[in-house]
């Protein structure tokens, strides 16, 4: 090969190299609108807020020593976060942990670059650790050749139970398996000058793939892992209740842009009773169409 040649050929590879990191994440287009929609930022209870978008449930925990993010929403998120946190008076660059309840872009696209930006160590379930680290090209159900989010460099696996503690804070993890194999939620105190709340960020587990339970190869416990989540949600108990969908909880109900701030709009144990109760129906159903 002559010099020119080479010469081609190194701009060749370099161009192409520029093209599949381009192209290395896709996240799908069509989402709901209300994913992207803005919300304004408030006070939940005691030092927990919402930064999400309308619907893509975002929360931030403020501790003296710096601050836990809880999900991300989409890929375009990772502004919208940004202003929302600073609305509040606090700084992104003050988030020392990150968290997702589920390896899904809708939940982990800004994640990346929000790690990026800050410097925060992720810490995740055990069982979403692999799809979180390749974008979700592996997982079960939406898997794919190229990845819908930026991958997300793990810095902490996570197993049933274990506790994330920062500045005071004492978050214990659930695993919550079924709508991905790492799917978990959150429990955790926080206490404003009244008094204190235990605080549910729950996964729900809603059912994401078409395909009947026993004919799922990459993920054979999938339906063992419905009814153990099913189970173990059923017997938690809390004060408030949120989740990873502001539609999941009835945000919009409970709460208007400007309101005062009011923890116990988010005390409702009959609406998570209810939510379960049909989701447990799905389940059922999807078992016995097989
Ligand atoms: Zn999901």
């Amino acid at each position: 090969m002559n010099r020119i040649a080479k010469s081609s050929l190194l701009i060749i590879t370099l161009f192409a190299t520029l093209c599949t990191t381009a192209q290395s994440v896709k996240e799908p287009t069509n989402t709901d609108p209300n994913w992207s929609k803005s919300y304004p930022a408030f006070r939940i209870a005691g030092n927990l807020y919402y930064v999400g978008t309308y619907d893509l449930a975002s929360y931030l925990i403020v501790t003296p020593v710096g601050n836990i993010l809880i999900n991300t929403g989409l890929a375009a998120s990772d502004k919208t976060i940004k202003t929302s946190i600073e609305s509040l008076g606090f700084k992104l660059a003050d988030t020392k942990i990150l968290l997702t309840t589920q390896a899904h872009y809708d939940h982990l696209g800004a994640m990346s670059a929000i790690q990026q930006a800050t410097g925060a160590h992720m810490m995740i379930d055990e069982a979403d650790a692999a799809v979180a680290a390749d974008g979700g090209r592996s997982d079960y159900a939406f898997g794919d050749t190229v990845s819908s989010f930026a991958p997300v460099k793990i810095d902490r696996v996570l197993h049933d139970k274990d506790t994330i503690t920062l500045g005071g804070m004492h978050l214990l993890m659930l695993h919550h398996p079924g709508h991905t194999k790492g799917s978990c939620s959150f429990l955790f105190d926080v206490k404003d000058d009244k008094r204190s709340y235990r605080v549910l960020i729950a996964n729900m587990p809603s059912i994401v793939t078409n395909k009947p339970f026993n004919n799922i190869a990459a993920y054979p416990n999938i339906s063992q892992d419905y009814a153990y989540t099913l189970k173990a949600m059923k017997s938690l108990t809390f004060d408030l209740w949120l989740s990873s969908h502001a539609s999941q909880f009835d945000l919009h109900r409970k709460h208007q842009p400007g309101n005062k701030y009011n923890p116990a709009a988010f005390i409702d144990r009959k609406g998570y009773d209810t939510a379960l109760k049909g989701l447990e129906q799905q389940y059922l159903k999807k078992i016995s169409e097989q």
